[in-house]
């Protein structure tokens, strides 16, 4: 399974990671500096002085929440590792927004035929057996793209190597379950790391609290599958009106 990982301590903040996101995912540009529909990952200043940066995108989870919220397995874990989506089957529920540990997919607020968006661990590189966009265009390797059992044992020599530069903590190794990106460096920008994350996988509590309200998750999901159903279909029709409904955005980053 792959993997990327970041090291803050090689980070040099020149956030050539984001434009190539932005290239590979044909996304416009943008200032954005928060994860958005137009932003699958961003840079974070964590500190101006000491110069420490973080990435911010989707953890590509081992066990993803947002695929076991899904309804209809419109988000599904690949064996390569990217956590990967399908709009022809999303009906938009927007139950993987709620699921999601990390606070990570967007969605189209402002489209009439509105996707949720996140980074897909460039999935179509990664089959090709290529590293992600954003690892290629690291100047310094502090994001690195492999084999995840790799590359975290490459971050617990780093981390041997020079003790007094890292904390002592691959994030993502173990939280909710593992990640398939992890994150090292200095006790500064891994305390900008949402601590609250559990070890253990996510998704059957996931599944707890949905199969609690499963009338209504029936009920509502049928409903959107209809909805859906109809937009697509007067889509193809070419019978869409020019009016556009926007929908209130939504607050909050990771
Ligand atoms: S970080 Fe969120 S969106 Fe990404 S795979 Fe994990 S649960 Fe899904
Ligand atoms: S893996 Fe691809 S989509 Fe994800 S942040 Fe990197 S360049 Fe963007
Ligand atoms: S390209 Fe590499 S060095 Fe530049 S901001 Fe991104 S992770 Fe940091």
């Amino acid at each position: 399974m792959n993997a990327i990982l970041f090291d803050a301590n090689e980070c040099v903040g020149c956030k050539a990671c984001v434009y190539a996101c932005t290239s590979e995912n044909e996304l416009p540009d943008s200032d954005e500096d928060r994860l958005s529909d137009r932003r699958f990952t961003v840079l974070e200043e964590i500190d101006e002085d000491e110069e420490w940066y973080l990435r911010r995108m989707c953890m590509h989870c081992v066990d993803p929440s947002c695929a076991s919220a899904c309804p209809v397995g419109a988000l599904k874990k690949t064996d390569l590792g990217p956590v990967v989506y399908d709009f022809d089957k999303c009906i938009g529920c927007r139950y993987c927004m709620v699921a999601c540990p990390f606070n990570i997919p967007r969605y189209e607020w402002d489209s009439m035929t509105p996707r949720v968006r996140k980074c897909q661990m460039c999935r179509e590189r990664v089959a090709e057996g290529k590293s992600t966009a954003c690892a290629e265009a690291c100047p310094t390797g502090a994001t690195k793209f492999g084999e995840r059992s790799a590359l975290i044992a490459e971050a617990w020599q780093r981390i041997d190597s020079a003790p007094d530069a890292y904390a002592r903590h691959v994030y993502g190794e173990k939280e909710a379950g593992g990640t398939c990106v992890l994150i090292i460096g200095p006790q500064g920008v891994m305390d900008a790391l949402n601590p609250n994350i559990p070890d253990g996988p996510l998704p059957h509590r996931t599944w707890f609290v949905l199969s609690q309200i499963p009338a209504a998750v029936a009920v509502v999901g049928a409903g959107l599958v209809g909805v859906n159903w109809i937009i697509q279909r007067r889509m193809k029709l070419g019978d869409v009106t020019t009016t556009e409904t926007r929908e209130p955005t939504e607050g909050g980053a990771s």
